[in-house]
């Protein structure tokens, strides 16, 4: 029952895809190409392959793995002739001016930082007299709203997915939509699982949002923790800071018998999104390390995630298949800034030493959006080169 109410909510959310979308993409793309951001990219498990098939003369799209009896052709894309030249478009501009640039502040923090479990709490010690408080999307709006301010100024045209804290696409609010949407909770199920599934719809939602805006760059703002030694990376500190982003790909096998997933997966082939987002993510992360003095994640860092779910590209940028990864069309960069509970940056996040939209915060939030700032100046400006 909670099965078919949750599918009927995200078919709601979906937008209904087209291959046909594709169409003009027919003899555009050569198999080399393809291939080689299927290799870099995409492919982080080999089953995906069953849904694809690469020839000469065509790339063609199964609805499911060939051991299924209903596989069927979804779509066929004619390729270029091997030799055809098809470089990468990019949009070289003299300024910002223009420039459309949506911002997503990851979670919602403040009065649901605890359910979502997004939050620092690390209580005071001998090397901490005090105790230290904060949440992640408390410090994504912030950095979001400042970041908006800064591009604003340089007349580009902004949104940003939400517009207040505690809050997820389109300003909807947890207890609001479960009030909106009893079938969800009428099955007894915690409040943690049906914040999950909100979230669920919500990270849909925002995507939905930014799609249609048609943003020339899109930025998903998260700041980063780390696992520490003997207990929570929500109360315990460790001694590792580091940067990261995320870009599209990565795609696992199971991930793929969904149309909306096979339909991303053919933009990401066909279109210059993987080129684009490589190079606005390692923009960002240039200036996350210069701005920020903080290094980019090293293996020695031991985050297993990125080892198990991610396609290294370039030093600390990363192919993951998250949920807004695959779903944002454009050039995308999911910034991981900083990991909030280090024993020093946890000190530096909490300081109240600056104010965005009249609330009282650290200035090492303005640092971040300065970074995300010059990364994207720093894309958007350097495409031609
Ligand atoms: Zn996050």
């Amino acid at each position: 029952m909670l099965k078919i109410c949750l599918f009927l909510f995200f078919s709601f959310y979906l937008s209904a895809v087209e291959f046909t979308d594709f169409d003009s993409y027919q003899g555009a793309v050569t198999r080399a190409q393809l291939e080689e951001k299927m290799a870099l990219f995409l492919k982080k498990d080999p089953r995906i392959e069953g849904y694809f098939e690469v020839t000469d003369t065509a790339l063609n799209v199964y609805n499911a793995l060939p051991t299924d009896a209903t596989r069927q052709l979804e779509y066929s894309l004619k390729l270029a002739s091997p030799d055809s030249v098809v470089p990468v478009k990019g949009r070289p501009a003299k300024s910002l001016l223009g420039l459309k640039v949506a911002i997503d502040p990851g979670h919602l923090g403040g009065l649901y930082a605890r359910l979502e479990e997004r939050y620092i709490d690390i209580p005071a010690s001998l090397d901490r007299p005090q105790v230290i408080q904060f949440d992640e999307g408390t410090l994504s709006f912030l950095t979001a709203y400042y970041l908006k301010t800064l591009l604003e100024k340089e007349g580009a045209v902004v949104m940003m997915t939400r517009d207040a804290i505690g809050v997820g696409a389109d300003n909807q609010e947890f207890f609001e939509w479960l009030r909106k949407n009893p079938d969800v909770w009428v099955a007894q199920t915690s409040l943690r699982t049906l914040f999950r599934y909100f979230n669920h719809v919500d990270l849909h939602a925002r995507a939905m949002k930014i799609n249609a805006f048609q943003p020339d760059l899109s930025v998903v703002i998260h700041y980063n923790s780390h696992h520490a030694e003997g207990g929570s990376s929500n109360s315990m500190v460790t001694p590792n800071n580091f940067n990261m982003v995320f870009i599209p790909g990565a795609f696992f096998g199971e991930e793929l018998n969904e149309k909306q997933s096979r339909y991303e997966f053919m933009r990401l082939m066909v279109t210059d999104d993987l080129a684009h987002s490589l190079k606005l993510g390692e923009a960002i992360l240039a200036q996350f390390t210069t701005n920020l003095g903080i290094p980019i994640v090293t293996k020695n860092d031991n985050a297993r995630y990125l080892d198990g779910a991610c396609l290294k590209i370039s030093e600390g940028v990363y192919a993951r298949n998250l949920a807004l990864t695959r779903l944002i069309h454009g050039p995308i960069c999911y910034g991981e800034s900083l990991v909030q509970n280090n024993a020093d940056e946890c000190l530096n996040l909490s300081r109240r030493d600056f104010v965005i939209a009249g609330i009282p915060c650290s200035s090492r939030v303005k640092q971040v959006a300065e970074a995300y700032f010059e990364g994207i100046k720093g894309y958007t400006l350097n495409l031609s080169q």
